[in-house]
């Protein structure tokens, strides 16, 4: 088994974020700015914030904090987007997600100017990247894409495993994780199976193909039997369990067949933030 190292991978592309927010500065007397708002106290988004906002502070970018009441309207979140997107020190807005009242997050969404749309989840962008006929097309045009998947083609690309004309799988549709990492594999010139949970022979499927990714939220759920050997795992899942933080891959299930993989924490996890640094920069680059 070869590990994919997201820890290091995505160090040393901060290193180089860290880098180029200075060029920006010296350039332009400017700094790239992020927007976070975080609405109610959902344990588990205030560490996301946190982690959000530190990586912000390393990297140089600005970072601007809103936390709104647990009952604020739909009204109320959206005006202070509508204040944000028109302040001029922010490039970037996030929208941290779950709400507390999950049904109008995506008007919440559809509220962001797309210029600051950092998150890619505006149908602006939404449909800029189905649109987009190539990877090289996505990075020319700045295209901001959904952090997670984002990442996950960094950390392939990074790690010289070759997508175009390979079989990948991805499980789980979700406009966040599974759409839109789809997209990207299909760009890389994949061929690309969508899975989800009314999919029939999941583990056959699997099998065959060469690049199998989890995005399902369901600890342990893909193991041995799903992966053929010369397979690149991909674990997207996040599951808390009484033992920790685990995968939708049962790691030791795999651990001694002949695969590439990437564990959790330490994989995918790493990479969704710096991409969000990452697509603020596009943003601040985009608007000016
Ligand atoms: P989601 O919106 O709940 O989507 C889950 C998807 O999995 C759905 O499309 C669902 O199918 C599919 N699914 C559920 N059970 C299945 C089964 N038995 N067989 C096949 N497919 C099944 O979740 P998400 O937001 O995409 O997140 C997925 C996982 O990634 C979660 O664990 C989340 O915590 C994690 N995550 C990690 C990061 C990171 O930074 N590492 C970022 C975002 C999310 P249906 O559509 O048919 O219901």
């Amino acid at each position: 088994m070869k590990l994919i190292d997201g820890k290091k991978i995505s160090n040393d592309l901060r290193l180089g974020i860290k880098d180029h927010v200075k060029k920006i500065k010296q350039e332009t007397g400017n700094l790239p700015g992020l927007a976070t708002i975080l609405v109610g106290q959902n344990p588990a988004s205030q560490v996301y914030i946190k982690s959000k906002i530190k990586a912000c502070q390393e990297a140089g970018i600005q970072s601007f904090h809103h936390n709104l009441d647990e009952n604020s309207s739909k009204e109320d979140i959206i005006s202070l987007i509508n204040e944000l997107n028109k302040s001029s020190k922010v490039d970037g807005i996030l929208l941290q997600l779950p709400l507390p009242n999950n049904e109008y997050a995506q008007d919440c969404i559809n509220a962001i100017s797309p210029l600051k749309d950092v998150d890619g989840l505006h149908p602006f962008n939404a449909g800029l990247l189905n649109l987009s006929k190539s990877w090289d097309e996505i990075i020319k045009k700045n295209i901001l894409v959904s952090c997670t998947p984002l990442g996950v083609i960094y950390l392939l690309h990074k790690s010289n495993i070759s997508i175009e004309g390979k079989t990948a799988i991805v499980i789980g549709r979700s406009n966040l994780v599974g759409k839109p990492l789809s997209m990207l594999l299909l760009a890389n010139n994949a061929t690309v199976i969508m899975a989800h949970s009314k999919t029939k022979n999941l583990k056959e499927m699997c099998k065959n193909a060469d690049i199998v990714i989890a995005a399902i939220g369901n600890s342990k759920f893909l193991n041995k039997n799903f992966i053929k050997d010369g397979a690149t795992v991909i674990d997207v899942g996040i599951n808390r369990t009484p033992d920790g933080l685990c995968g939708d891959v049962d790691f030791n299930s795999v651990k001694d067949m002949d695969v590439t993989i990437t564990p959790v924490p330490g994989g995918v996890g790493p990479m969704t933030i710096t991409m969000l640094l990452e697509n603020t920069l596009k943003a601040f680059k985009n608007r000016h």
